[in-house]
């Protein structure tokens, strides 16, 4: 008949074994360190997770076992343990395996209180998640990777608009200079025909419609063929230029004046009567006729014929310009350097 103490003590070891088997099954270490953090018992899981021997591992100090940059948190956490301020701790940190590679853990430690036969000691359940904090860090490199993509796509798709937006604007100043080429005329930098038929037909129609006036000048310069002839075709281009510029500083903004050919001009002068457009006329062959020229230093004056026309209720827009050029080519006939 066995006593009550070898009862005891065979449930013990019953227990014991039941709780080593479990700890076997659900596949976690289990270390069992005194309080300066010697390594005292451990489970064939552990000695696996760290990768010595069972007997080599019961030589080892937890402390040389964890990565140096984790052991600060482990250290804080048992001083609260020690200090009664918690029963218990979790933490992930890293073991330094015995082929020197890291290896992550999830330990959770325990103080457990002795008796006068037993020193305290403490108990750590340690699984394996090294395998997971592989996948975290796969999936925070992919993460990464992505964000790098999309930030890459990103300035791809703003440099794309800002050629879009230069390509535009390289468009918009092209059809400017476009437009430009279809109503200017290039060697003078006056409206041309084209343009100035288009603002004639709008005058007409607003005239038409607010029975106001509205009269055209054309001029031409007298003797131009000499001026290309005695002092050269070259002349004769700044000779057109700088008439241009004459006639327009003439001008009020709302007058439109234009290269109508060769060395002929035409001047289209809203809300202005015949009397008005004749003053106007005058006014110019006289500004032209008293302006000294040069050429290569040379000095030389010139006069211009212009034949004035105005609408009379019934005209269409040939009839005007027709109208214009009678009076002019009657200057010419005149005498030229007048106004008709
Ligand atoms: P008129 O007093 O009767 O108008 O005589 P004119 O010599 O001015 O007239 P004509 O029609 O005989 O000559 C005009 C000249 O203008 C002939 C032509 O070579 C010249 N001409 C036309 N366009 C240009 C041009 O763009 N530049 C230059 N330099 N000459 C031009
Ligand atoms: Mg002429
Ligand atoms: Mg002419």
């Amino acid at each position: 008949m066995e006593n009550e103490q070898e009862y005891l003590k065979r449930q013990l070891i019953n227990a014991k074994r039941t709780f080593d088997l479990t700890f076997e099954q659900v596949g976690s270490g289990r270390c069992v360190t005194d309080l300066d953090g010697w390594i005292k018992e451990v489970n064939q899981k552990f000695c696996d997770i760290i990768g010595y021997t069972m007997d080599e591992t019961l030589k080892l100090r937890v402390k040389n076992l964890t990565y140096p940059e984790d052991w600060d948190i482990d250290w804080e956490y048992k001083k609260k343990l020690f200090a009664g301020e918690i029963p218990y701790f979790s933490m992930q940190k890293r073991y330094i395996k015995k082929d020197g590679s890291l290896t992550w853990v999830y330990t959770t430690v325990t103080l457990i209180k002795g008796n006068e036969d037993i020193d305290d000691y403490l108990i750590g359940i340690v699984q394996d998640i090294n395998s997971q904090k592989a996948a975290e860090e796969w999936l925070m490199n992919e993460n990464e990777k992505l964000e790098a993509i999309v930030a890459d796509r990103t300035r791809q798709l703003i440099e794309a608009n800002k050629i879009k937006d230069q390509t535009i604007k390289e468009l918009n100043t092209l059809k400017e200079l476009l437009l430009k080429n279809a109503t200017i005329d290039p060697l003078t930098g006056l409206y041309n025909r084209r343009h100035m038929l288009e603002k004639i037909t709008e005058e007409l129609d607003r005239t038409k419609r607010t029975h106001h006036v509205f009269s055209l000048i054309l001029t031409d310069i007298d003797y131009f063929k000499d001026i290309n002839d005695l002092r050269g075709h070259d002349c004769g281009d700044e000779v057109l230029q700088m008439v241009s510029k004459l006639l327009k500083r003439e001008l009020r903004s709302m007058d439109v004046v234009c290269r109508w050919g060769g060395e002929e001009f035409l001047i289209l002068l809203p809300e202005t009567s015949e009397d008005g457009a004749r003053q106007i006329a005058e006014r110019i062959r006289k500004r032209i006729q008293n302006h000294t020229f040069f050429y290569e230093d040379m000095p030389f004056t010139l006069t211009m014929t212009f034949g004035v026309s105005s609408f009379k209720g019934d005209h269409n827009i040939k009839e005007m310009i027709k109208a214009a050029d009678l009076a002019l080519y009657a200057g010419k006939d005149l005498g030229r350097n007048r106004v008709v």
